[in-house]
């Protein structure tokens, strides 16, 4: 068996994607009489500064010799790839062994690659070291991808689905021509084996890509059969090809467990660029800001960290101004600039009881205060009390996890229908 990986050979300008070459080496691997066992979409660290969009990885796994699957992969990549991007920098790894067969420390480089910053160098170094046959263009960034790509199926366990159908070449850059109609319906009715398909809050196809790439449509979900069946009821212009890509989409590989203290302690330092779960107590009334971004402090004993719902999560950002100081809240997302970007949050404790003035209990007005320290007094009746009283609020939230509806997701961010939460889910669809 043979792991072919890469990564870094489009360009946000000119087009192309990497899932798109590695279709087309996939397709050539057949034609030269190779097996295709699987295509591997990974999303890396989707805080990486110098990714062109969704941080993608590509992994191909064949039983085509080593050797003939290099040049074969290598020549496709030359062809393709958009190296007259200065952004562009594509690397190639590969790996005479099955995918299940990657030393440890190239599924540890694949688990580092989705959480923190990793360096050419330190990849390099375990490519040699592997005995993996490897190019690179220009600055030849993209061996990070390629050996994360090719360590992921050992690193991870946990896999969802991709259907990527492509465009007849002549379109591409073109506006592109899909029945919405058909698309709302096919997602539909296939709800939740696929998701993020469409946004029901704002009317948007998801799964449609907005860039001058190859792609027509993307259909993601947790089952092959249904993301195919999806894909196929779509009405459109033509398909050029087709793949499908088991994927670490929706699967929040990148967040880790950490306490409150930690992360805030690394603000500005290490814990820049990584994405965390993290729980707290509310510490600040959500406060909306110019741009319509929220914020609110989270607090766990002694240490503060902000948060925030950026304009572009939209509605979710109502939820989170529905925060109060008090609530018991688990949080998810990445640490930027001394800020943790919300992806989804967990009410655990919701407070539910305010200080108020109290009522008269003759009257029922609203007694008025009696002078620093004197408590409340009626004017009219004479009642006294002594300070304020706890009152019962309502509350337009419930425990549970809310999350930003579907425009707004990470590529690996795991949608809440997808479930195993540790708490009620309220999915954004
Ligand atoms: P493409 O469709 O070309 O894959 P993209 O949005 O996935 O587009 P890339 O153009 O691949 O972005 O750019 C990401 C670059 O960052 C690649 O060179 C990749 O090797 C590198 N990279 C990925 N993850 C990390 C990481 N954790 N640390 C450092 N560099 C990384």
């Amino acid at each position: 068996m043979t792991v072919i990986g890469l990564d870094d050979t489009d360009s946000r300008e000119r087009g192309m994607c990497t899932t798109y070459l590695a279709a087309c080496i996939a397709e050539r691997v057949r034609g030269g009489g190779g097996d295709v066992e699987r295509l591997l979409l990974v999303r890396l660290n989707p805080a990486v500064k110098h990714k062109t969009r969704g941080n993608a990885a590509l992994a191909i796994h064949t039983d085509l010799d080593p050797e003939r699957a290099f040049e074969l992969a290598r020549d496709e990549l030359e062809a393709a790839a958009e190296t007259g991007d200065p952004k562009t920098n594509p690397g190639l790894v590969v790996a005479p062994h099955a995918p299940d067969e990657a030393p440890d420390e190239v599924a540890a480089f694949a688990r580092a690659a989705v959480r923190e910053h990793c360096s050419r160098e330190d990849a390099e170094r375990r490519i040699e070291s592997a005995n993996y046959r490897h190019a690179g263009w220009k600055n030849a960034r993209g061996k990070i991808g390629a050996l994360a790509a090719v360590g992921s199926w050992v690193a991870f366990s946990e896999w969802t689905y991709e259907r990527i159908s492509y465009r007849e070449s002549e379109r591409w850059g073109t506006p592109r021509e899909v029945d919405a109609e058909s698309v709302f319906v096919a997602a539909d009715d296939a709800y939740p084996a696929i998701w993020d398909t469409v946004d029901r809050g704002t009317g948007g196809a998801v799964c449609v890509p907005r860039t001058p790439c190859p792609i027509l449509h993307g259909i993601r979900g947790d089952d092959p059969d249904a993301v195919r069946r999806v894909a196929d009821r779509i009405d459109g212009e033509p398909v050029a090809r087709t793949a499908l890509f088991v994927t670490n989409q929706g699967t929040d590989a990148h967040l880790r467990d950490a306490d409150l203290g930690e992360v805030a302690g690394g603000v500005g330092a290490e814990a820049e660029g990584r994405a965390y779960r993290v729980a707290g107590t509310v510490a600040s009334e959500p406060e909306t800001r110019r741009g319509g971004h929220v914020f609110f402090d989270l607090a766990d004993e002694g240490s503060e960290l902000r948060c925030a719902a950026f304009e572009p999560t939209k509605r979710f950002r109502n939820r989170v101004r529905n925060l109060r100081p008090g609530d018991r809240i688990a949080v998810c997302g990445e640490v930027s600039r001394g800020t943790l970007k919300l992806e989804k949050f967990a009410v655990c404790d919701l407070d539910t009881t305010e200080l108020a003035t109290p009522n008269c209990p003759d009257c029922g007005r609203s007694m008025k205060s009696a002078g620093a320290g004197q408590g409340y007094r009626c004017r009219d009746c004479g009642t006294r009390a002594e300070g304020k009283i706890e009152r019962e609020v309502e509350r337009e939230l419930e425990p549970g996890w809310y999350e930003v509806p579907p425009e707004a997701r990470r590529h690996i961010a795991k949608p809440l229908v997808r479930g195993g939460f540790d708490a009620p889910t309220h999915p954004e669809r």
